[in-house]
């Protein structure tokens, strides 16, 4: 038996499947499903120590420690899946590798406080490379008051960037992926679709004007944790909530599937930066859908307490959509008069991008 109180597991809630076919590949498995399938290994091989709070399938673990409620959170960055060396310079990724994890710290509501930082390097990697990568990550740990408290290097033919950031939920209070309800509204944090744009803009070198081209290639390259906004909103008792890393439609899924509810957006409400929008024209939508890393805050909670949180976020607050009751996990687009509008992706699927 895995340890119920205070809160059940999320593994819990994959162990459903029963068995395997192990001849299937990962990339047919799906993120989710593998995820899904180490849950219930975890779930089955016994008692989880008494103090975990939350487990496999949020954005971060949590666990009770002696001076509160600890989080956890690791995230890799790989050469030739997550980026180029030829589209971000080392100190860019010095920082997004650390927002990224960061990021997952704010999507609970929680205080980041140390970082561990596994680096594998090709060893034709140069001195000024490795300092670069070490001034853009220091650089956000200043800003966001986080340590740097060891980590490990080794020899790789490619760039392997793995951060573990450990952090604090104060009183126990977190954003949970499980907690939304059906009534609820769905709002998001900033403008979507502007990382996405960025990477349209650096991979096609389109011709932007300048301050818009500076804009886009901060979004892609230097997003920033919205860890501040993600302390206010559970100050104000947002139970559900996560970031938005693999886009709009794909993270309000997982949102949904997790808490057992159905979800609408309306297209018309989705916010996007005005210039992305006169840019890229009908494309922003997509982008803004199901672009991803745009590193923003997805939560869930009345029209009262939004309106309440508009006036103290130091971000726009926008409603795009409501919870529904109805099937786990479904979320539908509409446009402006109620009709269902057609993806061509809703985002970013890591096993079979
Ligand atoms: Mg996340």
């Amino acid at each position: 038996m895995v340890q119920v109180a205070p809160c059940v597991p999320l593994y819990w809630r994959f162990a459903r499947h029963g068995c395997y076919n192990l001849s299937v590949k990962v990339s047919e498995l799906g993120e989710f499903g593998l995820i899904n399938l180490i849950g219930e290994m975890v779930g089955r091989a016994g008692k989880a120590p008494g103090g975990l709070i939350l487990g496999i399938g949020d954005d971060a673990a949590a666990w009770k420690c002696a001076g509160g409620t600890q989080l956890g959170t690791v995230d890799s960055l790989v050469e030739g899946v997550h980026f180029t060396l030829d589209t971000i310079s080392w100190e860019e990724l010095g920082w997004k590798s650390l927002a990224v994890n960061l990021s997952d710290i704010a999507a609970m509501g929680g205080v980041a406080r140390y970082a561990l930082i596994s680096l594998a390097l090709p060893p034709e990697t140069t001195v000024a490379d490795v300092t670069a990568f070490y001034r853009g990550i220091l650089e956000l740990a200043g800003k966001t008051g986080v340590a740097l408290a060891g980590g490990d290097t080794c020899r790789s033919p490619l760039v392997n960037i793995t951060i573990t950031v450990i952090g604090e939920a104060p009183g126990g209070k977190m954003l949970r992926r499980y907690a939304a309800r059906a009534g609820e509204m769905v709002a998001v944090t900033g403008y979507l679709g502007s990382a996405a744009a960025g990477l349209v803009m650096l991979s096609g070198n389109l011709n932007l004007e300048t301050g818009l081209a500076a804009c886009l290639d901060t979004a892609f390259h230097k997003p920033l944790p919205r860890l501040a906004e993600g302390r206010i909103l559970v100050e104000n008792d947002v139970r559900a909530g996560m970031d938005i890393s693999d886009g709009l439609v794909i993270d309000l899924g997982h949102l949904a599937e997790m808490s057992g509810v159905s979800a609408r957006i309306e297209a018309e409400k989705v916010p996007v930066e005005p210039r992305v929008k006169e840019s890229f024209g009908k494309r922003a939508l997509e982008l803004a859908l199901s672009g991803g890393e745009d590193y923003e805050l997805l939560f869930t909670a009345d029209q009262e307490t939004i309106i309440r949180l508009q006036k103290v976020l130091p971000v726009p607050v926008t409603v795009l959509g409501e919870v529904i009751a109805g099937k786990a996990g479904k979320v539908s687009v509409v446009d402006g008069k109620g009709r269902e509008i057609a993806l061509s992706s809703p985002g970013w699927e890591h096993f079979t991008a």
